[in-house]
């Protein structure tokens, strides 16, 4: 038996896995305890070194209060105390998968800039959501990430202060529980999230910032198959495999094309740096190739992907022909009647745009139904109670 409820782990290999800091909450919660006395009296002392150092009002009276400085953000990031935290974890809930609820097994690959964020931040209705459906409410990981600022469901901003008590809190504090602030208590689910609406730069914000929060979500999703593999070298080897095809193995063209700077490329080709995640996020997006394909030791996979973007590059495609407004949105309401409904990047692939921005432009009301449609037909976020 375990010493503390073998909870289990919510949505591990899905964009939409917990993060650990959210399942130390869940697991609080679940003991109706506070996060404080369970990191405190239970967690702590089956960690090898400390997991918590206490504030001086603590260290002056320990009787009555509860300050804690848990280095909160690093517990979902890379390094020494996420490891501390998940052994002592591990050792409390016999659950064996807990490094997956967090970024660790990318130390090495990636730069820890831009990696955890260092408040916490939410989509409030994802929370009404699970609320309403009865499911479970959790933190995913995904919200704990630095270059997520928006909800892939939602298409609304994360939401970073309390509505209530207007504070924005750690990730993990002494009264941290799902759902609700760590100051006030209330509940987080109806905070008024602002919708990103309005012209085309907003819309071109909303498509990159889109854009990243996906591709970080299928790098979560692939963590537990990367696992057992030197993740950098396999990383390095692509990357050079990449230059190689795609510009003949011209750093400077490679770099241009991607809007890099040639000598940071060179020390990633060489290993002698890790690239920051933003880096290669827009190496992605500029060639068209998922980011799992640079983590995935799958040649034959990858090739495919590397000569389709050398195309793109040698024939960069003519600027489509400009449509009405009309137009446009007639393909859009067509589409939204298609039985699977397609993605708005099909779409405007149909259309022989490059991304999706257009699209908003025209119509963005359709544009985020169409979405919404698109990820409830291939995709559930939704972890019912046992
Ligand atoms: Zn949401
Ligand atoms: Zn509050």
């Amino acid at each position: 038996r375990s010493r503390l409820y073998a909870l289990e782990p919510i949505g591990i290999g899905t964009p939409f896995v917990e993060s650990l800091s959210g399942y130390i909450a869940r697991l609080a919660d679940a003991h109706a305890v506070s996060v404080g006395d369970l990191v405190g009296r239970e967690l702590s002392p089956l960690a090898s070194k400390p997991l918590i150092s206490f504030g001086p009002s603590m260290r002056r009276n320990r009787a009555n209060s509860h300050r804690f400085h848990a280095r909160a953000h690093a517990i979902n990031g890379f390094g020494e105390s996420s490891k501390r935290w998940i052994e002592a974890l591990e050792t409390a809930t016999l659950q064996k998968k807990l490094r997956f609820l967090t970024l660790s097994l990318f130390e090495g690959v990636f730069s820890r800039q831009g990696a955890s964020r260092h408040t916490r931040a939410w989509c409030p209705k994802c929370y009404d959501e699970w609320r309403t459906r009865g499911a479970i409410i959790y933190e995913p990981l995904l919200w704990s990430i630095d270059l997520v600022v928006l909800c892939t469901r939602h298409l609304v901003s994360l939401a970073r202060e309390c509505p209530h008590c207007h504070r924005p809190s750690k990730p993990l504090a002494v009264y941290s529980r799902p759902g609700h602030c760590s100051h006030c208590q209330h509940w987080l689910g109806d905070s008024p999230a602002p919708s990103p609406e309005g012209g085309p730069d907003v819309a071109r914000g909303l498509d990159a910032a889109l854009y990243r929060a996906e591709a970080i979500g299928e790098l979560l999703a692939i963590v537990p198959r990367l696992e057992g593999c030197s993740l950098h070298s396999v990383f390095t080897a692509n990357l050079r495999a990449c230059v190689d095809v795609v510009t003949s193995g011209n750093v400077d063209a490679f770099a241009r094309r991607c809007e890099v700077a040639r000598c940071r490329l060179l020390s990633h080709l060489t290993g002698s740096s890790v690239p920051m995640i933003d880096i290669m996020l827009r190496i992605c997006h500029r060639l068209d190739i998922p980011i799992t394909v640079f983590l995935e030791n799958d040649p034959r996979r990858a090739e495919p992907y590397w000569r389709q973007a050398r195309k793109a590059v040698q024939h960069d495609r003519n600027i489509p022909a400009r449509r009405s407004a009309e137009q446009v949105r007639l393909v859009l309401s067509t589409a939204a009647q298609e039985e699977p409904v397609p993605s708005l990047s099909e779409i405007a692939r149909r259309l022989g745009y490059k991304g999706s921005e257009r699209l908003y432009q025209v119509d963005p009301d359709l544009c985020k139904q169409i979405a919404a449609k698109y990820r409830q037909s291939c995709r559930s976020h939704l972890w019912k109670k046992p």
